[in-house]
């Protein structure tokens, strides 16, 4: 998915100042924004006063919204620098074009990640027919300096390995839970997990005290370490926890999202993560000028054009709030 927002507001993150450093019941609330024509999502990450889940740093829930009659996702060629997408549906399916030639339909509890690394374009968008409902959730991995040149490349993984406890069915996104490992590349330590539970179910997560760590409610009515939650609300909860009590009070989904602090200060800005005002002015003269981030062949319309870059320099943000 893309940031199609004309304002496209620069987002400073990354830094140790961010991070609570002990557990916190931190809610956040969405922030409304249209996606196209016809969809609205709802933005978690980033947010105010709160832009990073360890490598985590875009987060937008969708639906489940009524698509039958609807074109649906309908998000045409644009690039990404200097991260990961992952693509997560509980409903309804995308189709995944990209530069390096990928088509792909990404299905519920199926891995879509891209690693965008130095420059790569893609588009997403419901194929025709398609499910009636759409419901999902879109997000960015920030990748570390170290790996954020690196080959761009696509991965679908149809099949993750699952965690099971009475109640509960944890789906391996990335990373590790309880000793079980998601097949699809990190660049970080990191972990993100799709957490089915059944109404009533009691179950305490293990967590790595060394991640910060926040839970999204995809679905249903929960308590997560005593807070009620509800569809679309995100719950930070710091670091410092060996385990997370969570109580469904109706069948429930929820996303664990989780990571080691992100300790380098980034700029985020539109579709791109850089370190640098250089980086980014770069990567969006070399897109408008079609440069770098190659072709996407076969979607039926225009790429997206960069919004302007803000008049006032991008500097990466300081250690403190
Ligand atoms: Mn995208």
């Amino acid at each position: 998915m893309s940031n199609l927002e004309r304002a496209a507001v620069p987002s400073l993150c990354g830094g140790r100042g961010f991070v609570v450093p002990e557990p916190v019941r931190e809610l956040l609330s969405p922030r409304r924004v249209p996606l196209g024509e016809s969809t609205v999502v709802r933005r978690l990450l980033p947010n105010l006063g709160r832009r990073m889940v360890g490598a985590w740093c875009f987060v937008d829930h969708y639906g489940p919204d009524d698509i039958a009659d609807e074109p649906g996702m309908q998000v045409p060629p644009h690039p990404h620098m200097g991260l990961q997408t992952v693509s997560w549906l509980h409903e309804g399916e995308v189709l995944h074009r990209d530069s390096l030639g990928s088509l792909q339909t990404i299905r519920p509890r199926q891995l879509g990640l891209m690693t965008s690394g130095r420059a790569i374009s893609h588009s997403e968008e419901s194929p025709r027919p398609h499910a009636r409902l759409l419901h999902g959730a879109q997000l960015w991995v920030a990748l570390p300096d170290s790996h954020r040149h690196t080959e761009p490349h696509f991965e679908h993984h149809a099949d993750l390995p699952l965690v099971t406890a009475p109640g509960l069915t944890a789906t391996l996104i990335l990373g590790t839970v309880d000793g079980t490992t998601s097949p699809g590349t990190t660049y970080s330590p990191l972990v993100g997990a799709d957490l089915t539970l059944t109404r009533d179910t009691e179950h305490r997560l293990p967590l790595e005290p060394d991640f910060e760590y926040a839970v999204l409610t995809m679905s249903g009515e929960a308590r997560v370490d005593g807070v009620p939650v509800l569809p679309g609300s995100m719950l930070y909860l710091g670091c410092g926890r060996t385990d997370l009590p969570l109580h469904a009070l109706s069948d429930t989904t929820l996303m664990l999202l989780g990571g080691e602090p992100f300790e380098e200060e980034l700029i985020m800005w539109w579709n791109f993560i850089g370190r640098t005002q250089q980086d980014i002015e770069t990567a969006r003269s070399d897109w408008m000028a079609s440069h770098r981030f190659g072709e996407v062949h076969g979607y039926a319309g225009d790429r997206l054009p960069a919004p302007e870059l803000p008049p006032v320099p991008l500097k990466p943000r300081g250690r403190t709030r």
